[in-house]
């Protein structure tokens, strides 16, 4: 079922990862965009107000990272998109490699190239999202109370943040020099935002990171990006931003106009839960899930004694006498176990088959079982769990939680009459600790 097709996306964002797709993705939801998200550059993705290209280029090598964000751009600006919109984390998750300045050059080129030439590239954003407790002064990312060094990010094992300061942070992964429009001046308004991007522009800045503390300030810097007479820009940071100018391209978009194509309908089927998350978060939420727990042990799956095999014949029998219950098959441990896995198994063999088999049950579950609805936990482990589905593209639904939101896979790769399947990605640390529960209440 399709209805009106737009004539060209409103905003088409590139995002640097899958859950983080899915975040930015409920923020232009929320804003009155149809959006719709694909994983990887887009074949015969449908058009919609909002196309969110979902990579996997967050920790990428920076070549590998902007040759896929150009290819993705390229379709969106090629489809008409009328505003670039680069998505990284709200806590600015980078190393001094890249991948946040390398792609954004790539991306502002884009854009400056279809322009006809018509002033330097330039990227214009914040990754401040003050909903999520992100916000950013004087160009210093806060997380919550602490600054960005000061937050667990500074231990992150694969981007660790130790500097707060992104005016230096974004230089060290530039080649073009980075300003900054303070937040005296956004509290100035939007006339006086214009005019520091312009000078800044005129200044031939490659980058320009814009303070903000609440919805107001992105608000405002929204409506300066989008004014008459603002230098053409690459738009960029968290969800926060891309929120805002949703909600302004939302408010001004014509009403005669298509929004994109409606989200098929999921049959009847009973739901699953996957977890392979090992951050604070997921752990509450599974220990406060009130329904069966089975536990995936990675030790037992590398010695042989567990499967995929064995999970799925459990489940089946598990459906046969209690069709309805939501069962959790559970990866997530503390973090002594898991150093203690990684230690006997190394940790990329440990991530690899706890992602493999994740899969494989997903796979089974809803080739074979008529498993309907998934929740699946984890940043890693949605892309793992995503792909092996061979899912395409995902329409965007209702949010169980602030960054979450339910979709509606209808393209699988292989299976071209495969029934449609919700599915809800969650990235460790989003959603309230009894989200195991309550997302069920908004489900397709
Ligand atoms: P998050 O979004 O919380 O960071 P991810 O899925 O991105 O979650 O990353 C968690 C990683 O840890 C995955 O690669 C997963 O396969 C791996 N993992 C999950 N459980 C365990 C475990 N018990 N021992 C070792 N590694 C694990």
């Amino acid at each position: 079922v399709t209805g009106p097709l737009p004539a060209t996306p409103l905003i088409g964002i590139v995002a640097d990862d899958l859950t983080g797709a899915c975040d930015v993705a409920a923020a232009a939801t929320d804003a009155g965009l149809h959006t719709v998200v694909s994983l990887g550059p887009p074949s015969e993705t449908p058009l919609a107000d909002c196309v969110v290209v979902a990579l996997k280029s967050r920790t990428a090598a920076p070549d590998v990272a902007v040759r896929q964000s150009v290819e993705s751009g390229r379709w969106l600006l090629e489809h008409g998109t009328a505003l670039l919109y680069q998505k990284y984390c709200s806590t600015f998750d980078s190393t001094d490699r890249g991948n946040i300045g390398p792609v954004a050059e790539a991306l502002s080129s884009l854009v400056s190239d279809g322009i006809g030439g018509r002033g330097r590239p330039l990227s214009i954003g914040t990754p401040a999202t003050p909903e999520n407790g992100r916000t950013q002064y004087l160009g210093h990312l806060f997380v919550g109370d602490r600054l960005l060094s000061e937050s667990p990010l500074r231990d992150h094992p694969l981007t660790p943040m130790r500097d707060p300061d992104l005016v230096r942070v974004l230089s060290r992964q530039s080649t073009r020099p980075v300003g900054l429009v303070p937040h005296a001046t956004i509290r100035s308004g939007t006339d006086a935002i214009r005019a520091a991007m312009r000078e800044l522009a005129d200044a031939d800045l490659g980058h320009v990171l814009v303070d903000a503390l609440d919805d107001d300030d992105l608000d405002r810097v929204a409506a300066a990006l989008l004014a008459d007479g603002a230098p053409p820009a690459l738009a960029g940071g968290g969800a926060g931003l891309a929120g805002a100018l949703a909600r302004r391209l939302a408010g001004s978009r014509s009403a005669d106009r298509g929004t994109g194509g409606i989200a098929p309908v999921v049959p009847p089927g009973p739901r699953l839960l996957l977890s392979g998350s090992a951050s604070a978060r997921t752990r509450e939420q599974v220990a406060a899930f009130p329904g069966h727990v089975r536990i995936l042990d990675p030790l037992r799956l590398a010695d042989g004694s567990d499967s995929a095999e064995s999970v799925l014949a459990e489940l089946a029998d598990r459906s046969a006498t209690a069709p309805d219950e939501g069962v959790l098959i559970s990866a997530t441990a503390d973090p002594d176990q898991v150093r203690a896995v990684q230690a006997e198994l190394g940790t990329a063999t440990a991530a690899e088959l706890v992602e493999r088999e994740l899969g494989r049950i997903a796979v089974g579950a809803v080739d074979d079982l008529g498993i309907r609805r998934l929740l699946v936990a984890g940043g890693e482990t949605s892309g793992a769990v995503a792909e092996a589905l061979g899912v395409r593209s995902l329409y965007v639904g209702k949010s169980a939680a602030p960054g979450v939101p339910w979709t509606v896979a209808e393209h699988r790769d292989g299976r071209p009459g495969a029934e449609p399947i919700a599915l809800l990605l969650k990235s460790g640390n989003f959603g309230g600790p009894d989200l195991f529960s309550t997302a069920w209440e908004v489900a397709p």
